[in-house]
């Protein structure tokens, strides 16, 4: 590790290889797969997509560099055009490099299979045009989005070709700081423990946070892993099925895996005897007649027993809980004045602006005491208070709004006024 990167005593180092057989395993990343990786806990395998472009894919290449680490690179076959030596690049210091379609459409989940195929076989080409060696591109893919379609998959998968989705991101592609890219990859790492980490090398807010990104999982003591296709020299690395999973069933956590239930329960046919009177458990406390018995226990030959075994309820009597209950006390029907005025405000529509003069309050009527008195005190000694007082006997929402429609209106006057004299 460190003493495999010199001048750099403190690399994050590449702590090992992994060899994987596409063929095996075709879809990985447990964001869109059940399968991912085979890493152990704590090792991280990143990766690196829509390159090359040079000014930061040749940063992204020099930071990795200094901390003699490896990745894989996915890259867009139209970059690979404009930059063929971006990708050379790529391959002599030693990353694994896959393809990522021609073009980069986020659609390839909607697009006619046809089309995903040209898109696929466009990238591949333009690849392995600017390597100028075959071999030396990895049979990896990422969808771009990870737009994924199944017709998709099944065609990179019938080319022997892994399809990569991811187990985390950083969303270095939308429009945050670059510490927001450290915050979110380290965040994301601690939940998953382990997995393929989705970056882009062509985004200078990721060149910003990857040095801070490596430092800190060096310090978390996070290992990374480099991946590379099995080839005839190079075969797989031995692995179990449950490893490519990212949460493989432990022993320790209750799983809903239900054992099935044995046919042999239902294998015999041969009818069972009744069981005697005697073997119940209820035994045999009240004589039963067998004239009494219904035609069903007749039957079987099992008489049931005249009455349940289990006691009765005693039932209760009308006139008992007459007496047992008393009478609930009209206090309990009062409803407190603050909640008249709430439901009171609730179930009325607003009315009508105030249209009659003061007039004698009909007989009966009071102001309803609350502590609405702010409001009172407001109109106390005007004209206007009859009016009012006449609206809260029957209605206290309706006088709430008289006093808002009225202060409304004198505001509306005052700013009336005040344009006037301005004009
Ligand atoms: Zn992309």
């Amino acid at each position: 590790m460190a003493a495999d990167c010199p001048g750099h005593p403190d690399a994050l180092g590449t702590s090992r290889t992994l060899v994987v057989d596409p063929r095996e395993h075709p879809r990985i990343g447990t964001m869109q797969y059940p399968e991912t990786l085979p890493l152990e806990d704590h090792e991280v395998v990143l990766t690196f997509d829509d390159g090359p472009l040079p000014h930061n894919s040749n940063q992204v290449l020099d930071i990795l560099a200094s901390q003699c680490v490896k990745a894989t690179f996915f890259t867009v076959g139209r970059m690979a055009q404009a930059y063929p030596e971006g990708v050379r690049k790529l391959r002599d210091a030693g990353h694994s490099i896959g393809a990522h379609t021609q073009n980069h459409p986020l659609s390839m989940n909607r697009m006619p299979v046809e089309r995903a195929r040209q898109e696929i076989d466009d990238g591949i080409a333009s690849v392995k045009a600017a390597l100028g060696d075959d071999a030396a591109l990895a049979p990896f893919f990422r969808i771009p989005g990870l737009s994924r379609a199944e017709g998709v998959e099944d065609y990179l998968a019938s080319q022997g070709i892994q399809t990569w989705s991811a187990d985390f991101l950083a969303d270095d592609w939308r429009h945050i700081s670059s510490s927001r890219v450290y915050d979110l990859a380290m965040k994301r790492l601690e939940e998953t423990g382990r997995g393929i980490l989705l970056l882009h090398d062509i985004q200078a807010r990721t060149v910003a946070a990857l040095p801070r990104i490596l430092h800190e999982l060096k310090a978390r003591g996070y290992r990374i892993v480099h991946v590379v296709p099995a080839t005839s020299e190079q075969p797989a690395t031995p692995t179990e099925p449950q490893q490519w999973q990212l949460h493989p069933p432990s022993e320790t956590v209750a799983i809903s895996h239900w054992p099935k239930i044995p046919n042999f329960v239902f294998a015999a046919t041969d009818p069972l005897p009744a069981p005697a009177l005697s073997d119940s458990y209820w035994h045999d406390d009240w004589p039963i007649p067998v004239a009494e018995t219904s035609d069903r226990g007749k039957r079987r030959g099992v008489p049931p027993p005249r009455q349940a075994p289990w006691p009765r309820q005693t039932p209760l009597l009308p006139e008992r809980a007459a007496i047992a209950l008393p009478a609930p006390a009209p206090s309990v029907f009062e409803m407190q004045d603050r909640l008249r005025f709430a439901l009171a405000r609730a179930s009325r529509p607003a009315e009508p602006a105030i249209a009659a003069g003061p007039e004698r309050e009909p007989d009966g009527a009071k102001l309803v005491a609350a502590d609405t008195g702010a409001s009172r005190r407001t109109v106390a000694g005007k004209p206007h208070l009859e009016r009012v007082r006449r609206a809260s006997a029957s209605d206290a929402g309706g006088r709430v709004t008289r006093h808002a429609t009225h202060a409304g209106r004198r505001a509306l006057k005052r700013v009336v006024q005040v344009r006037k004299r301005s004009v």
